[in-house]
């Protein structure tokens, strides 16, 4: 993918290898030509992408919306409609090192564990009745393309599909929950188990929230922009080995499903993340177990959004 040549610091120009199903849709983006929009980060800045380029926002709308990424959430509407209307570029494609998270300070990030058949079967895990709920502090939060510092040798991968929640709003209904959504993005769970899993109960979230442990991005695409929003391929490979290659509609709990449940009891607001859970491929449900290492680079891909990657280093 050529968006991967900018990015020779990490060395992924030789060793990704998405498969062209998760990117056919990347390059076909264009604004004025459908109804969905893209954002991404770039070096701090809000900004819309098109297909040749990128238009900030703060400078194309005359300062009716800031630069700051994560209070565009609360204006997403009016955002939005703003947005399909523009179509003259204000400068090229950000180089990947320079895109950051596209939701970087969420109010609340919940986060969901066991959520896919798959992946309670290989940790031997029962099928929850409810959703599993943990939360990824939000030092968390990385960006989409860096260095993800290994605290030690436990450190394990767990590609995410991300809800971005746009009006959010309380008691949503299934039937609305779409509606209430910004956009999607890839996210990667990292975890170091031994935390994880230490104590009776075990506590998931601190063992989950290490500086860099939270990246997401490259960008945020709407839900219109999909087929079927509800069946997106998502994988996860390791120096170019898939580990992970599932497909979100074997979620236990859909995203209807879990925003219906959440907001029945904690009431969602403007750029919350909703982290939807892994499938199967961890590495601690491996014989042997398996734990990232320096050196190694994992990227993580989505159908119709892009990829991730991380370059593992020793703290
Ligand atoms: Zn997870």
């Amino acid at each position: 993918m050529r968006r991967f040549a900018k990015f020779p610091r990490f060395g992924l120009r030789s060793i990704h290898r998405p498969s062209r199903k998760a990117n056919e849709r990347v390059p076909s983006c264009q604004l004025g030509e459908g109804t969905h929009v893209r954002i991404v980060n770039a070096g701090g800045r809000l900004a819309l992408e098109l297909s040749d380029g990128i238009v900030d926002v703060a400078t194309a709308s005359n300062g009716s919306f800031g630069p700051d990424v994560q209070e565009v959430y609360d204006q997403w509407s009016e955002f939005v409609e703003w947005a399909k209307g523009q179509t003259e570029l204000t400068g090229p494609h950000p180089a990947q090192e320079d895109l950051g998270a596209p939701a970087p300070r969420p109010r609340q990030i919940f986060a969901i564990g066991l959520n896919y058949k798959d992946h309670a079967d290989e940790t031997g895990s029962a099928y929850p009745d409810s959703p599993l709920v943990f939360t990824k502090f939000q030092t968390s939060i990385a960006a989409p393309f860096g260095s993800l510092i290994l605290p030690s040798g436990d450190v394990d991968w767990e590609v995410e599909m991300v809800v971005i929640i746009g009006t959010g709003g309380a008691n949503i209904a299934e039937a609305d929950a779409w509606s209430r959504v910004a956009g999607l993005t890839v996210g990667q769970d990292y975890s170091e188990r031994a935390i994880q899993l230490a104590g009776t109960p075990p506590q998931f979230s601190m063992g989950k929230s290490f500086p860099g442990f939270s990246p997401l991005g490259p960008r945020l695409v709407t839900i219109d922009e999909f087929e079927n929003v509800d069946d997106l391929a998502l994988s996860c490979d390791i120096d170019g080995e898939i580990v992970q290659d599932g497909r979100t509609n074997h979620l236990l709990f859909n995203v209807p499903q879990l925003i219906a449940w959440l907001s029945s009891i904690t009431p969602l607001t403007p750029g919350d993340l909703i982290f939807t859970g892994t499938p199967a491929g961890v590495g601690m449900a491996r014989n042997p177990r398996r734990f990232l290492e320096p050196g190694e680079v994992v990227t993580s891909t989505i159908e119709g959004i892009g990829s991730i990657a991380q370059r593992c280093v020793s703290a």
